[in-house]
Protein backbone atom coordinates (compact mmCIF):
# COMPACT_ATOMS: atom_id res chain seq x y z
CA UNK A 1 0.00 0.00 0.00
CA UNK A 2 2.63 2.40 0.47
CA UNK A 3 3.65 1.70 -3.13
CA UNK A 4 0.00 2.22 -4.56
CA UNK A 5 -1.08 4.73 -2.48
CA UNK A 6 -1.95 7.02 -6.12
CA UNK A 7 -3.31 3.91 -7.41
CA UNK A 8 -1.53 0.90 -9.15
CA UNK A 9 1.53 1.43 -11.64
CA UNK A 10 2.82 -1.04 -13.47
CA UNK A 11 6.68 -1.49 -13.27
CA UNK A 12 8.69 -2.04 -9.93
CA UNK A 13 8.05 0.18 -7.66
CA UNK A 14 11.08 0.58 -6.00
CA UNK A 15 12.18 2.28 -9.28
CA UNK A 16 10.89 5.91 -9.41
CA UNK A 17 11.05 8.31 -12.51
CA UNK A 18 13.80 10.28 -12.73
CA UNK A 19 13.70 14.21 -12.14
CA UNK A 20 15.02 17.13 -11.55
CA UNK A 21 18.76 16.00 -11.27
CA UNK A 22 18.11 12.58 -12.36
CA UNK A 23 16.99 13.85 -15.85
CA UNK A 24 20.91 15.07 -16.95
CA UNK A 25 22.84 14.18 -14.14
CA UNK A 26 26.57 14.87 -15.48
CA UNK A 27 29.05 12.20 -15.61
CA UNK A 28 31.88 14.71 -13.81
CA UNK A 29 31.64 16.55 -10.52
CA UNK A 30 30.00 19.47 -11.08
CA UNK A 31 31.96 22.93 -10.14
CA UNK A 32 29.38 23.78 -8.00
CA UNK A 33 26.67 21.47 -5.75
CA UNK A 34 23.91 21.71 -3.13
CA UNK A 35 25.26 19.12 -0.72
CA UNK A 36 28.64 17.27 -1.28
CA UNK A 37 28.92 14.13 1.10
CA UNK A 38 32.65 12.42 1.71
CA UNK A 39 32.88 9.10 2.08
CA UNK A 40 30.98 6.57 1.29
CA UNK A 41 30.44 4.78 4.68
CA UNK A 42 27.47 3.71 6.33
CA UNK A 43 26.67 7.40 7.45
CA UNK A 44 27.53 9.31 4.21
CA UNK A 45 25.57 6.56 2.44
CA UNK A 46 22.66 6.92 4.14
CA UNK A 47 22.21 10.27 4.28
CA UNK A 48 22.75 10.43 0.42
CA UNK A 49 19.75 7.89 0.21
CA UNK A 50 17.77 9.81 1.67
CA UNK A 51 18.68 12.98 -0.30
CA UNK A 52 18.76 11.24 -3.67
CA UNK A 53 14.64 11.51 -2.96
CA UNK A 54 14.85 15.40 -3.78
CA UNK A 55 15.87 16.01 -6.77
CA UNK A 56 15.71 19.82 -6.74
CA UNK A 57 18.91 19.69 -4.37
CA UNK A 58 21.84 18.74 -6.12
CA UNK A 59 24.02 16.18 -4.19
CA UNK A 60 27.25 14.13 -4.53
CA UNK A 61 28.86 11.72 -2.58
CA UNK A 62 32.41 10.91 -3.12
CA UNK A 63 34.94 8.37 -2.14
CA UNK A 64 38.91 7.64 -2.07
CA UNK A 65 38.40 4.59 -2.48
CA UNK A 66 38.19 3.20 -6.01
CA UNK A 67 35.17 1.28 -6.10
CA UNK A 68 32.45 0.23 -3.83
CA UNK A 69 33.36 -1.17 -0.89
CA UNK A 70 34.41 -5.08 -1.36
CA UNK A 71 34.54 -6.27 2.58
CA UNK A 72 33.77 -4.11 5.46
CA UNK A 73 35.32 -4.76 8.86
CA UNK A 74 31.57 -4.84 10.36
CA UNK A 75 29.38 -6.89 10.71
CA UNK A 76 26.83 -7.14 13.37
CA UNK A 77 23.23 -5.16 12.48
CA UNK A 78 21.65 -4.06 15.44
CA UNK A 79 17.74 -4.77 14.96
CA UNK A 80 17.27 -0.70 15.21
CA UNK A 81 19.61 -0.47 12.39
CA UNK A 82 16.97 -2.87 10.55
CA UNK A 83 14.33 -0.39 11.46
CA UNK A 84 16.44 2.26 9.00
CA UNK A 85 16.78 -0.72 6.56
CA UNK A 86 13.02 -0.53 6.73
CA UNK A 87 12.91 2.77 6.11
CA UNK A 88 14.42 2.44 2.77
CA UNK A 89 12.64 -0.33 2.06
CA UNK A 90 15.40 -3.18 1.82
CA UNK A 91 14.83 -4.60 5.27
CA UNK A 92 13.03 -7.52 4.25
CA UNK A 93 15.53 -9.04 1.43
CA UNK A 94 18.36 -8.00 3.75
CA UNK A 95 17.02 -9.93 6.50
CA UNK A 96 16.33 -13.03 3.89
CA UNK A 97 20.05 -12.91 3.04
CA UNK A 98 21.54 -12.71 6.35
CA UNK A 99 22.25 -14.26 9.54
CA UNK A 100 20.12 -14.26 12.43
CA UNK A 101 21.63 -14.00 15.89
CA UNK A 102 18.93 -14.70 18.53
CA UNK A 103 21.23 -16.25 21.79
CA UNK A 104 24.93 -16.51 22.12
CA UNK A 105 26.16 -20.15 23.88
CA UNK A 106 28.97 -20.71 25.83
CA UNK A 107 31.50 -23.61 26.18
CA UNK A 108 33.97 -25.08 28.47
CA UNK A 109 35.76 -27.92 29.66
CA UNK A 110 33.50 -30.74 31.00
CA UNK A 111 34.67 -30.92 34.76
CA UNK A 112 34.38 -34.26 34.45
CA UNK A 113 35.99 -34.95 31.22
CA UNK A 114 38.62 -32.24 30.60
CA UNK A 115 39.08 -33.66 26.83
CA UNK A 116 35.20 -32.79 26.18
CA UNK A 117 33.81 -29.72 26.12
CA UNK A 118 29.96 -28.90 27.66
CA UNK A 119 27.73 -25.85 26.83
CA UNK A 120 27.45 -23.89 30.09
CA UNK A 121 25.41 -20.98 29.44
CA UNK A 122 23.16 -19.94 27.23
CA UNK A 123 22.11 -16.16 26.77
CA UNK A 124 19.35 -14.66 24.41
CA UNK A 125 20.48 -12.26 22.88
CA UNK A 126 17.86 -9.83 23.07
CA UNK A 127 15.92 -10.20 26.13
CA UNK A 128 13.58 -6.88 26.55
CA UNK A 129 12.24 -6.84 22.58
CA UNK A 130 14.42 -3.69 21.86
CA UNK A 131 12.87 -3.89 18.48
CA UNK A 132 10.41 -5.66 16.10
CA UNK A 133 13.25 -6.43 13.78
CA UNK A 134 16.08 -8.82 13.99
CA UNK A 135 20.17 -8.70 15.13
CA UNK A 136 21.75 -9.94 12.17
CA UNK A 137 24.90 -10.79 10.93
CA UNK A 138 25.42 -9.44 7.17
CA UNK A 139 28.97 -7.54 5.84
CA UNK A 140 28.34 -4.10 5.78
CA UNK A 141 29.51 -4.21 2.67
CA UNK A 142 26.57 -5.83 1.20
CA UNK A 143 24.59 -3.17 3.42
CA UNK A 144 26.32 -0.33 1.37
CA UNK A 145 25.20 -2.33 -1.77
CA UNK A 146 21.46 -1.92 -1.16
CA UNK A 147 21.51 2.00 -0.16
CA UNK A 148 23.85 2.51 -3.01
CA UNK A 149 20.75 0.92 -5.20
CA UNK A 150 17.84 3.16 -3.77
CA UNK A 151 20.26 6.14 -4.59
CA UNK A 152 20.65 4.65 -8.01
CA UNK A 153 16.03 4.03 -8.44
CA UNK A 154 15.53 7.38 -6.99
CA UNK A 155 14.64 10.40 -8.83
CA UNK A 156 17.63 12.12 -8.90
CA UNK A 157 19.46 8.58 -10.06
CA UNK A 158 22.16 9.31 -7.73
CA UNK A 159 25.80 7.31 -7.65
CA UNK A 160 28.99 7.54 -5.64
CA UNK A 161 31.68 9.60 -7.46
CA UNK A 162 34.52 6.88 -6.92
CA UNK A 163 38.47 7.86 -6.58
CA UNK A 164 37.92 11.44 -5.34
CA UNK A 165 39.26 12.40 -2.31
CA UNK A 166 38.50 15.39 -0.56
CA UNK A 167 40.87 17.66 0.67
CA UNK A 168 40.54 20.79 3.07
CA UNK A 169 42.25 20.86 5.96
CA UNK A 170 45.09 23.73 5.11
CA UNK A 171 47.48 22.96 8.13
CA UNK A 172 47.34 19.12 6.60
CA UNK A 173 47.22 20.00 3.01
CA UNK A 174 50.17 17.92 1.98
CA UNK A 175 49.19 14.63 4.36
CA UNK A 176 46.57 12.23 3.63
CA UNK A 177 44.19 11.85 6.15
CA UNK A 178 44.97 8.31 6.41
CA UNK A 179 48.81 8.83 6.83
CA UNK A 180 48.00 11.22 10.12
CA UNK A 181 48.79 9.51 13.49
CA UNK A 182 46.15 8.01 15.20
CA UNK A 183 45.11 10.97 17.30
CA UNK A 184 45.10 13.41 14.75
CA UNK A 185 42.91 11.19 12.74
CA UNK A 186 40.48 10.87 15.86
CA UNK A 187 40.96 15.12 16.12
CA UNK A 188 40.22 14.99 12.38
CA UNK A 189 36.56 13.17 13.06
CA UNK A 190 35.86 16.24 15.70
CA UNK A 191 36.79 18.70 13.21
CA UNK A 192 34.42 17.31 10.46
CA UNK A 193 31.77 17.49 12.98
CA UNK A 194 32.80 20.87 13.80
CA UNK A 195 32.94 22.31 9.97
CA UNK A 196 28.80 20.93 10.47
CA UNK A 197 28.88 24.33 12.64
CA UNK A 198 27.37 22.42 15.40
CA UNK A 199 24.83 23.87 17.98
CA UNK A 200 26.08 19.96 20.30
CA UNK A 201 28.41 17.57 19.80
CA UNK A 202 28.04 13.73 20.57
CA UNK A 203 31.34 12.18 21.14
CA UNK A 204 31.40 8.28 21.36
CA UNK A 205 34.44 7.13 22.61
CA UNK A 206 36.83 9.66 21.81
CA UNK A 207 40.35 8.54 23.07
CA UNK A 208 39.47 4.65 22.25
CA UNK A 209 42.83 2.92 21.59
CA UNK A 210 45.05 6.45 22.42
CA UNK A 211 47.88 6.59 24.16
CA UNK A 212 48.02 8.84 27.75
CA UNK A 213 49.61 11.61 25.74
CA UNK A 214 46.78 11.59 22.51
CA UNK A 215 44.11 11.02 25.46
CA UNK A 216 45.22 14.48 27.32
CA UNK A 217 45.41 16.54 24.03
CA UNK A 218 41.46 15.24 23.30
CA UNK A 219 40.49 16.37 26.22
CA UNK A 220 42.51 19.28 25.99
CA UNK A 221 40.75 19.56 22.74
CA UNK A 222 37.36 19.25 23.94
CA UNK A 223 37.72 21.48 26.45
CA UNK A 224 38.58 24.21 24.50
CA UNK A 225 34.85 23.55 22.05
CA UNK A 226 33.23 23.82 25.65
CA UNK A 227 34.81 26.91 26.47
CA UNK A 228 33.65 28.20 22.95
CA UNK A 229 30.01 28.34 23.96
CA UNK A 230 29.22 24.60 22.56
CA UNK A 231 27.88 21.64 24.85
CA UNK A 232 29.73 18.29 24.51
CA UNK A 233 28.17 14.93 25.40
CA UNK A 234 30.33 12.18 26.02
CA UNK A 235 30.28 8.31 26.55
CA UNK A 236 33.94 6.84 27.16
CA UNK A 237 35.18 3.98 28.77
CA UNK A 238 37.86 5.60 30.63
CA UNK A 239 36.29 6.80 33.76
CA UNK A 240 39.02 8.94 34.82
CA UNK A 241 38.86 10.72 31.54
CA UNK A 242 35.27 11.56 32.09
CA UNK A 243 35.76 12.58 35.92
CA UNK A 244 38.46 14.70 34.46
CA UNK A 245 36.75 16.49 31.68
CA UNK A 246 33.08 16.68 32.38
CA UNK A 247 30.70 19.02 34.47
CA UNK A 248 28.39 16.97 34.64
CA UNK A 249 27.83 13.06 34.83
CA UNK A 250 25.10 11.16 34.27
CA UNK A 251 25.59 7.47 35.42
CA UNK A 252 23.44 4.47 33.59
CA UNK A 253 23.22 0.93 34.66
CA UNK A 254 21.61 -1.30 32.44
CA UNK A 255 20.51 1.29 30.23
CA UNK A 256 18.27 3.04 33.14
CA UNK A 257 19.84 6.62 34.34
CA UNK A 258 21.31 6.01 37.81
CA UNK A 259 22.12 9.48 38.98
CA UNK A 260 23.02 13.17 37.16
CA UNK A 261 25.40 15.02 38.92
CA UNK A 262 28.80 16.48 39.72
CA UNK A 263 31.64 14.37 39.03
CA UNK A 264 32.17 14.28 42.62
CA UNK A 265 28.78 13.47 43.63
CA UNK A 266 28.09 10.18 41.17
CA UNK A 267 31.70 9.45 42.29
CA UNK A 268 30.55 9.34 45.85
CA UNK A 269 27.29 7.81 45.53
CA UNK A 270 27.41 4.59 47.26
CA UNK A 271 24.81 3.02 44.68
CA UNK A 272 27.41 4.02 41.99
CA UNK A 273 29.92 2.59 43.78
CA UNK A 274 27.88 -0.31 44.33
CA UNK A 275 26.91 -0.75 40.77
CA UNK A 276 30.72 0.21 39.23
CA UNK A 277 33.10 -0.21 41.71
CA UNK A 278 31.82 -3.38 43.38
CA UNK A 279 32.60 -3.63 46.87
CA UNK A 280 35.53 -5.22 48.85
CA UNK A 281 38.42 -4.51 46.42
CA UNK A 282 41.46 -4.71 48.71
CA UNK A 283 45.20 -2.78 47.79
CA UNK A 284 46.32 -5.97 47.48
CA UNK A 285 44.01 -6.32 44.34
CA UNK A 286 45.36 -3.10 42.87
CA UNK A 287 47.05 -3.04 39.34
CA UNK A 288 50.19 -1.35 38.15
CA UNK A 289 48.18 1.21 36.65
CA UNK A 290 45.98 1.94 40.57
CA UNK A 291 42.84 0.19 39.52
CA UNK A 292 41.73 -2.55 41.82
CA UNK A 293 39.96 -5.55 39.59
CA UNK A 294 36.87 -4.50 40.24
CA UNK A 295 36.99 -0.79 38.87
CA UNK A 296 38.65 -2.29 35.73
CA UNK A 297 35.85 -4.03 35.37
CA UNK A 298 33.39 -1.11 35.95
CA UNK A 299 35.18 0.87 32.95
CA UNK A 300 34.23 -1.55 30.53
CA UNK A 301 30.37 -2.28 32.26
CA UNK A 302 30.03 1.22 32.70
CA UNK A 303 29.75 2.59 29.06
CA UNK A 304 28.34 -0.21 27.12
CA UNK A 305 24.81 0.29 28.83
CA UNK A 306 23.24 2.56 26.75
CA UNK A 307 22.99 6.35 25.77
CA UNK A 308 22.37 9.25 27.62
CA UNK A 309 18.68 10.81 26.65
CA UNK A 310 19.00 13.82 28.16
CA UNK A 311 19.68 17.50 26.91
CA UNK A 312 23.42 18.44 27.43
CA UNK A 313 23.67 22.16 29.17
CA UNK A 314 24.75 24.85 26.64
CA UNK A 315 28.97 25.18 26.88
CA UNK A 316 28.98 22.30 29.10
CA UNK A 317 30.63 18.76 28.89
CA UNK A 318 28.58 16.01 30.11
CA UNK A 319 29.39 13.10 30.05
CA UNK A 320 28.06 8.92 30.64
C1 LIG B 1 37.15 -3.82 13.12
C2 LIG B 1 35.82 -3.13 13.18
C3 LIG B 1 34.66 -3.87 13.38
C4 LIG B 1 33.43 -3.25 13.45
N1 LIG B 1 32.31 -4.00 13.65
C5 LIG B 1 31.10 -3.42 13.69
C6 LIG B 1 29.92 -4.20 13.78
O1 LIG B 1 29.96 -5.42 13.83
N2 LIG B 1 28.72 -3.55 13.81
C7 LIG B 1 28.63 -2.19 13.72
O2 LIG B 1 27.52 -1.66 13.74
N3 LIG B 1 29.74 -1.43 13.61
C8 LIG B 1 30.96 -2.00 13.59
N4 LIG B 1 32.09 -1.25 13.44
C9 LIG B 1 31.92 0.20 13.36
C10 LIG B 1 31.48 0.62 11.95
O3 LIG B 1 32.34 0.05 10.98
C11 LIG B 1 31.55 2.13 11.91
O4 LIG B 1 30.78 2.67 12.95
C12 LIG B 1 31.04 2.67 10.59
O5 LIG B 1 31.74 2.13 9.51
C13 LIG B 1 31.19 4.18 10.61
O6 LIG B 1 30.60 4.67 9.43
P1 LIG B 1 30.99 6.05 8.83
O7 LIG B 1 30.19 6.24 7.58
O8 LIG B 1 30.88 7.10 9.86
O9 LIG B 1 32.57 5.96 8.50
P2 LIG B 1 33.39 4.93 7.61
O10 LIG B 1 32.74 3.61 7.51
O11 LIG B 1 34.78 5.00 8.14
O12 LIG B 1 33.35 5.59 6.17
C14 LIG B 1 34.07 6.73 5.87
C15 LIG B 1 34.31 6.71 4.38
O13 LIG B 1 34.83 7.97 4.00
C16 LIG B 1 35.89 7.77 3.08
N5 LIG B 1 36.74 8.94 3.23
C17 LIG B 1 37.36 9.35 4.36
N6 LIG B 1 38.02 10.50 4.13
C18 LIG B 1 37.78 10.83 2.85
C19 LIG B 1 38.19 11.93 2.05
N7 LIG B 1 38.95 12.90 2.53
N8 LIG B 1 37.78 11.97 0.78
C20 LIG B 1 36.99 10.98 0.28
N9 LIG B 1 36.57 9.91 1.00
C21 LIG B 1 36.97 9.85 2.28
C22 LIG B 1 36.55 6.48 3.52
O14 LIG B 1 37.25 5.84 2.48
C23 LIG B 1 35.32 5.65 3.96
O15 LIG B 1 34.78 4.90 2.90
C24 LIG B 1 33.34 -1.84 13.34
C25 LIG B 1 34.49 -1.09 13.12
C26 LIG B 1 35.73 -1.72 13.04
C27 LIG B 1 36.95 -0.87 12.81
Amino acid sequence: MQFHHHGYVSGDPRVSPAAGTGLDRPAELPDEVDVLIVGTGPAGMTLAAQLSQFPDVTTRIIERRDGRLVIGQADGIQARSVETFQAFGFAGRIIDEAYRICGMNFWSPDPADRDKIIRTERTVDDPTGISEFLHLIVNQARVLDYFAEFMANSPSRMTPDYGLEFVGLSTMADHLARNLPYGDQRRLEIARAMATDPKLILLDEPTAGMNPQETRQAEELILRIRDSGLAVVVIEHDMRFIFNLCDRVLCLVRGRALIEGTPQQVQSDPRVIEAYIGTGPTDADATADGLTPAQQRAESVALSEGEPDLPAPRGGVKGA
